[in-house]
């Protein structure tokens, strides 16, 4: 039935390393009653503490989004938010033994195939889609500049564009009327960047997955370095992490148009966005 809650039709458990500590991780979601949201929470910690993924649950947001408290967190949450937002996954617990989520391919897809093979169920309660009401902008002035902005419309429009001079990527945009057929399709393979010199920085310092060449576009300085799943990747990766971060509000409806964004400003657009739903 279009338009209700849905939550998976059964449990599903991945394992995969994740990047910052270099350990294999344990990841279960679990299906939830209506109007539960998605919780996050740590099975290896005493008392196993849940947290539920809203704005005001985001205590971190340099270079991925961490949700989390005084005492303890999970980051890397925004490809599997992503993979939530676009499959509309209304209702789910996911818990993870370790403080981070794997980070698969460095795309969506990972978490996309588990849950397409454990499947949906639909739930005996209408999704509650909250509107965008009036326009609003989060600016970062420092330069080179960037924005979000925010403004009413018809389902959930995500433009971005992707600005650099580096001559192998150069400037991008994209922009995308979310359904879950064009998530699946041509938004959640697309990976996330990374440039060659930082990765042999990461391996350096001992980073397990530094080097790694299977978990991102990788951009050398003449050419990417392994084989692009679309011409645009990068722009398309960018619209992945957004729609994701964006799912720390729920379902929402209206235009969102990025320039250079990341996720420190899509979480300053969600915490402000909160008293323009409705
Ligand atoms: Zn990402």
């Amino acid at each position: 039935m279009k338009g209700f809650q849905q939550t998976l039709k059964n449990k599903i458990s991945i394992t995969g390393q994740a990047l910052h500590c270099g350990k294999d991780v344990s990841v279960h979601l679990i299906p939830q009653p209506v109007d539960t949201g998605v919780l996050f929470g740590r099975t290896d910690l005493p008392g196993k503490p849940v947290l539920k993924a809203v704005p005001t649950n985001v205590v971190d947001t340099l270079r991925s989004m961490t949700l989390g408290t005084n005492e303890w967190r999970i980051q890397t949450i925004e490809h599997l938010m992503a993979a939530l937002h676009g499959l509309k996954v209304d209702n789910l617990l996911v818990e993870v033994d370790g403080p981070e989520l794997p980070l698969g391919d460095g795309s969506a897809l990972y978490f996309v195939e588990k849950i397409l093979e454990a499947g949906l169920v639909t739930q005996d309660k209408p999704r509650k889609v909250r509107k965008i009401t009036s326009p609003v902008a989060v600016i970062d002035e420092r330069e080179p500049h960037s924005y979000l902005i925010a403004l009413p419309g018809k389902g959930l429009r995500l433009s971005y564009y992707f600005t650099s001079d580096h001559k192998v990527t150069g400037n991008q945009f994209a922009q995308y009327l979310i359904s879950p057929e064009n998530f699946q399709q041509e938004i959640a393979p697309a990976r996330t960047i990374a440039f060659y010199r930082e990765l042999e920085a990461l391996r350096q310092q001992g980073l397990a997955l530094g080097g790694n060449m299977d978990i991102a576009v990788v951009v050398g300085e003449d050419s990417y370095l392994n084989t692009l799943r679309f011409e645009d990747e990068i722009v398309r990766h960018k619209i992945l992490d957004l729609l994701g971060d964006l799912y720390l509000l729920g379902p929402i409806e209206g235009e969102i148009i990025g320039l250079r964004s990341g996720h420190k400003l899509d979480l300053e657009l969600a915490l402000k966005l909160e008293s323009h739903l409705e």
